[in-house]
């Protein structure tokens, strides 16, 4: 069968007492101890009712056994249902309320607020899962006898259902399937050269496809360890880079680690990759990262839906600013925004991907899907990009983020890059402001660099010979941070909210 668990079981099998999961507290699982866990955690999760087919939502703290979970789910043929830990009980209503799950998994000092949310929305089941092996779930578990059984799913059957991050509106539920991330896994395992000797830096959350697919999934199809930790934090990470042989990172991992004086190339000498995503990593980290470590950070691109795309190649050139080349078996095109026609090289527009890779539909919403996801089985990613001579593709912006200003198209990312360059700026976000004229009106928000006096016109001014007049903000204003969510991605919805009625 093409059960994804199978391909890893095969490995743990052969790994055997060799590290799975290692914790900075000292906890560790061993490919055979995370083998016979997830068998207890199988048998009990279907002797909590949970069949074949159905959805297991699990809002958890990060810990190791919530990858023996999203493990024990496989193993049944359930799909695994991770949601954000910041969402709260209102949000999680909607989420049961649509998934309909056999089963919610929450936090220990969450159950009585997830029992009254699963009583409202017909959730049949709640347990514990704590982040110290405590909870309900790991009692249970403990009890159980082990079921060896992997039930058998064809390619594409159902094996997760994650939600988008929501950044351009209201999180989509996007359906995975066990074909959709064997094959992913193991194009990234060879295309970035994972094998059992690798032990990869986990700081990521594993609600999202970056730490749970990207990370866990390589990691398992590789037989290799994770260093894992509960979260980005500066002082552990720098600790364990002389321990590790890969980083996976969102851009500001980067920027923060750039930030501090004890990196250094001695401090990343054995490592051997550092990669990037989940939002853009600017020309400016990677030249510096380069310059202090002697590691060029190897960009790659994805989506909740299709998983990874593309990526800067292992071997050859990574190119700052790029997403590199399509992965093996991944087709991308460029294609007019309006009418759909093809690109050529070098033109803007919206990218399209089709490949083994590509999720099979947003989870009850037909109508959604057939918009996004074409007969010809392309899926419109909502993202511009653009594909230079040597096929690096280069990703512009959202969709959604373009401006248009009394009739032009104006790319934020263009704006962006000229008001960063300005010495007393770190970084900027352009948007679209209504506007009674225009449509639209380009506006600039600014973060400076502390204690640097900067104000709005030297910013207007010292774009005036840079940029084409249209491109050119009206308004800039200066704020301490951009709004991020926990993957680094600029929440330019809530910066249009804030600014919006400033044109009336
Ligand atoms: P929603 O779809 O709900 O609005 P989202 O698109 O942010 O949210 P994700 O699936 O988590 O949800 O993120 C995928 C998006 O992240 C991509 O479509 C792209 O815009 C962005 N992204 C990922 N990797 C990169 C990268 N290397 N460079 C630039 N953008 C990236
Ligand atoms: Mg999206």
């Amino acid at each position: 069968s093409h059960n994804l668990f199978e391909s890893f079981a095969e490995r743990m099998a052969a790994r055997g007492d060799a590290d799975f999961i290692v914790t900075r507290d000292g906890r560790r699982y061993s490919y055979a101890q995370a083998l016979e866990a997830s068998a207890r955690l199988a048998s009990t999760l279907t002797s909590l009712g949970v069949e074949r087919g159905d959805r297991v939502a699990v809002q958890v703290d990060k810990s190791p056994e919530a990858i023996l979970l999203y493990l024990a789910c496989l193993r049944i043929g359930g799909a695994y249902l991770p949601l954000n830990t910041g969402y709260t009980s209102t949000e999680i209503a909607y989420f049961l309320g649509d998934a309909e799950p056999a089963l919610f998994v929450c936090r220990p000092n969450a159950a009585d607020e997830a029992e009254r949310v699963a009583a409202e929305t017909g959730c049949p089941r709640v347990v514990t899962l704590g982040t110290e092996g405590d909870g309900s779930l790991m009692e249970m578990a403990e009890q159980a006898e082990p079921s060896d059984a992997i039930e058998a799913r064809a390619e594409n059957d159902l094996a997760a259902i994650l939600y988008t991050s929501g950044t351009t509106g209201r999180s989509k539920g996007a359906m995975l399937t066990h074909g959709n991330l064997a094959s992913n896994a193991q194009a990234l395992v060879d295309a970035w050269r994972f094998d059992a000797n690798d032990r990869l830096i986990h700081a990521l959350p594993i609600f999202h496809t970056h730490g749970l697919f990207v990370a866990c999934n390589v990691v398992l199809m590789a037989g290799a360890a994770m260093l894992f930790m509960p979260k980005f934090d500066i002082d552990a990470i720098l600790e364990e880079i002389p321990r590790g042989t890969a980083l996976m990172g969102v851009p500001t991992y980067y920027t923060r680690l750039l930030a501090d004086e004890r990196l250094t190339p001695d401090l990343a000498r054995h490592m051997r990759l550092f990669t990037s995503g989940s939002a853009p990593l600017t020309a400016e980290t990677h030249t510096e990262f380069e310059r202090r470590t002697g590691h060029a950070i190897l960009e790659r691109y994805g989506m909740t839906e299709t998983s990874m795309n593309t990526s800067n190649p292992y071997d050859g050139k990574r190119i700052a600013g790029t997403v590199g080349l399509p992965l093996p078996g991944v087709e991308i095109h460029v294609v007019d925004r309006e009418t759909g026609a093809a690109l050529p090289t070098g033109e803007t527009g919206m990218l399209k991907v089709r490949g083994p890779n590509v999720f099979i539909g947003y989870w009850r919403m037909p109508d959604k899907t057939a918009e996004e996801l074409g007969e010809d089985g392309f899926f419109i990613t909502g993202d511009l990009a653009k594909i230079d001579e040597h096929g690096y593709v280069q990703i512009v912006g959202r969709d959604k983020d373009l401006v248009i200003s009394g009739g032009y198209n104006v790319y934020p990312k263009e704006v962006e890059q000229e008001i960063d360059a300005m010495d007393a700026v770190v970084e900027s976000a352009v948007i679209g402001v209504p506007h009674p004229d225009l449509g639209e009106c380009v506006t600039a928000v600014v973060v400076p660099q502390s204690g640097a006096a900067i104000d709005e016109q030297q910013v207007i001014d010292a774009l005036t010979d840079r940029l084409a007049r249209y491109k050119q903000p009206k308004r800039v204003f200066f704020v301490d941070e951009l709004p991020r969510n926990t993957m680094g991605k600029v929440q330019k919805n809530q910066l249009r909210e804030r600014f919006n009625a400033i044109y009336r």
